[in-house]
């Protein structure tokens, strides 16, 4: 190499995309304190408050939670590769690019995916999940509570009962939804749940926080093959989260600082207020976005509130227009995925990234950039 590039710098951006949202300062504070061992008691403490303040922001009751060393489809790989083993049935629901890739998942790990498939931008219906099921068992159902590619909230009322009818345990992706919408595993009956930081925890990307219920324990532990990745097998990451406390990898430590400031920052605020402000924002950024004559792709009743889809006018050019946000106001919002590609804006508000401030902000430089 010739010459060194430069010392990174700091970029001053507003992310309001699909994720990874703006993380709190005091977050990036707490990754920057001086890293420790990985077996260090201060350490194993610090996870073991991540630990309570997961299940407390999850409403766990027993089971085993935990936040993986790795991305959300990590932990969309952790609960496929937990509860399947080859040649098993799985029932999964697909209304985006979230359900598709757990689908895949599924198949690379040996299972026999029946695959229920909603319209881009409205959620899985139950009665379709249960004609598809057609009286037979499944080792899992799953689907993606907050499908980030279409801005739809999948309602979970129901599944439980239906997962009960087919034998199956019920896997929920909640990458974009825990901690921005209302979600209780237990009140649910939810079995294996995955999400991420880089949404409405504003972490940075890296960790994937995951919870098994008791049930699903209790399936992985009758399996009769080994759980095919070495990496993500829970019952070798519980030697170390919880009892014995033996090395399985080394932690990505300063990344735990960081959730465990952030998960503090949740609780603090108190979770219906932080549904609530999700919410409120939310709702004033469509009303902004209509008011500039813009139209939501999602119908009112099934929206995320964490991240919203617009449809592009005809005629405007989607790149260019993402290009001047990021430019000459150092805004990011996402581009559409599969279907919604080239047609379709994503703007989130996602964790401390919704605020009122940032819907000014996103539609004063909208306004302005389409005018
Ligand atoms: N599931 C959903 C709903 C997502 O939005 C994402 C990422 O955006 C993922 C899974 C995958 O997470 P990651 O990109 O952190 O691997």
């Amino acid at each position: 190499m010739e010459q060194l590039p430069a010392p990174l710098r700091a970029h001053a951006r507003t992310l309001l995309g699909p994720g990874p949202s703006d993380v709190d300062p005091s977050v990036l504070r707490a990754i920057s304190l001086p890293t420790v061992g990985h077996l260090d008691p201060a350490f194993l403490q610090t996870m073991d408050e991540i630990r309570s303040m997961l299940e407390c922001l999850l409403g766990a009751r027993g089971g085993r939670t935990t936040a993986l060393s790795a991305t959300g489809s990590a932990g969309m790989e952790a609960c496929v590769v937990n509860l399947v083993e080859r040649g098993d049935r799985v029932l999964i629901g697909q209304s985006g690019v979230f359900g598709g890739r757990m689908a895949e998942v599924a198949r690379r790990a040996g299972a026999e995916v029946t695959l229920v498939e909603a319209e881009w931008g409205r959620p899985l219906e139950l009665e379709a999940l249960r004609r598809a099921a057609a009286g037979r068992q499944f080792r899992f159902i799953g689907l993606v509570h907050g499908e980030t590619s279409t801005g739809v909230l999948q309602p979970l009322a129901g599944l439980r009962e239906l997962a009960d009818e087919c034998g199956a345990l019920l896997l929920v992706d909640a990458v974009t939804s825990l901690a921005g919408h209302p979600l209780d595993v237990h009140a649910s009956g939810i079995d294996a749940l995955y999400s991420g930081t880089q949404k409405c925890l504003s972490c940075p990307p890296g960790l994937s926080p995951v919870h098994f219920s008791d049930r699903a324990i209790a399936r992985i532990g009758s399996r009769a093959s080994a759980v095919q990745s070495w990496y993500l097998d829970i019952n070798l990451i519980e030697a170390y989260w919880g009892g014995p406390r033996a090395y399985h990898h080394t932690a990505p430590i300063n990344m735990l600082f960081g959730l465990h400031e952030a998960l503090r920052l949740v609780l603090s605020e108190g979770l219906e207020p932080r549904f609530a402000r999700h919410e409120l924002n939310a709702h004033a950024l469509w009303s902004g976005l209509e008011a500039l004559g813009l139209e939501l792709r999602v119908a009112e009743e099934h929206r995320l509130n964490p991240l919203t889809t617009v449809s592009i006018p005809d005629g405007i050019d989607d790149a260019a227009v993402r290009g001047r946000l990021l430019s000459e106001f150092g805004i990011e919002i996402g581009g559409g995925l599969g279907p919604m590609k080239g047609n379709t804006w994503r703007i989130g508000l996602m964790g401390s990234g919704s605020s009122r401030r940032n819907v000014h902000l996103v539609l004063s430089a909208l306004a302005t950039v389409l005018a």
